[in-house]
């Protein structure tokens, strides 16, 4: 079996605990407005590897792990290719590397049987989740992301049942997400988990504009600013990141 895969990172410092090596997989369902990856949506054309490739590649780099890095698998949604998946993290695990998964869970179905065995199969490999929460509100979410919310929010409460460990990613954009309403809900939801370990809020950039260029694609959020330093401040307060020092 052979993995699709977009490119591999070594020195990650935000996708996970420690330094990672981190791994992007082609392919992904979504088509998030804000999404800094557009390269990686189409599966087709990418560099396929072996399982005993990759791993390989990032076993050069272990004695830079030390006792907390690790590998990262992203994307693109690796769940996309949940049976490379599971053969990649077994492997991973086999050589006492930490495995994190950063995905927004969107391939998660409670009533597919056959694939829920798969994820049963999954979660025995892997230390953490990074789990994108992109809109609280299904509506909402649908309009940000193409797809509904309801199966994400689902597998949260499955990877809470299950005991894995849990960072939430949150990504600040103004008009769409950066709502006290919207913020309070889901810190309220997150509150309902009870293995979530860390909650990032990610400030919205504009970063991935000259990928859109480059692929002919129209920018979907032109015009939508950065959120301020006090915004970010903000929402960081509501969903409990910090606290409202102003109040002590
Ligand atoms: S889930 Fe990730 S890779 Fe897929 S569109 Fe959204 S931000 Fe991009």
């Amino acid at each position: 079996m052979k993995g699709k895969i977009h490119s591999f990172f070594a020195g990650g410092t935000v996708d996970g605990p420690g330094i990672r090596y981190v791994i992007f997989f082609k392919g992904c369902p979504m088509r998030c407005l804000y999404c800094h990856n557009p390269d990686t949506w189409d599966i087709n054309g990418a560099e396929e590897y072996s399982v005993d490739e990759i791993v390989s590649k990032a076993l050069k780099y272990k004695g830079y792990f030390g006792s907390k890095g690790g590998i990262t698998c992203t994307g693109g949604e690796p769940l996309v290719q949940i049976d490379f998946l599971i053969e990649l993290f077994k492997k991973f695990k086999e050589n006492n590397i930490n495995t994190a998964l950063d995905t927004s869970g969107i391939i998660f179905d409670p009533n597919n049987k056959e694939l829920l065995n798969k994820f049963n199969e999954l979660i025995k490999y892997t230390d953490l989740v990074l789990l994108d929460i992109k809109h609280i509100d299904d509506n909402e979410h649908i309009k940000l992301t193409s797809k509904s919310n309801k199966n994400i929010l689902l597998f949260a409460k499955y990877l809470s049942d299950n005991n894995i460990k849990m960072w939430i990613r949150h990504v600040l954009v103004p008009t769409i997400t950066l709502n006290d309403e919207y913020l309070i809900k889901t810190k309220e939801f997150i509150d309902t988990l009870k293995t979530v370990e860390k909650i990032e809020v990610l400030p919205y950039h504009t970063m991935a504009k000259s990928k859109y260029e480059k692929m002919n694609l129209k920018y979907p959020l032109e015009g939508i600013p950065e959120p301020t330093k006090d915004e970010v401040r903000h929402a960081k307060i509501l969903l409990g990141v910090i606290k409202d020092e102003s109040k002590w």
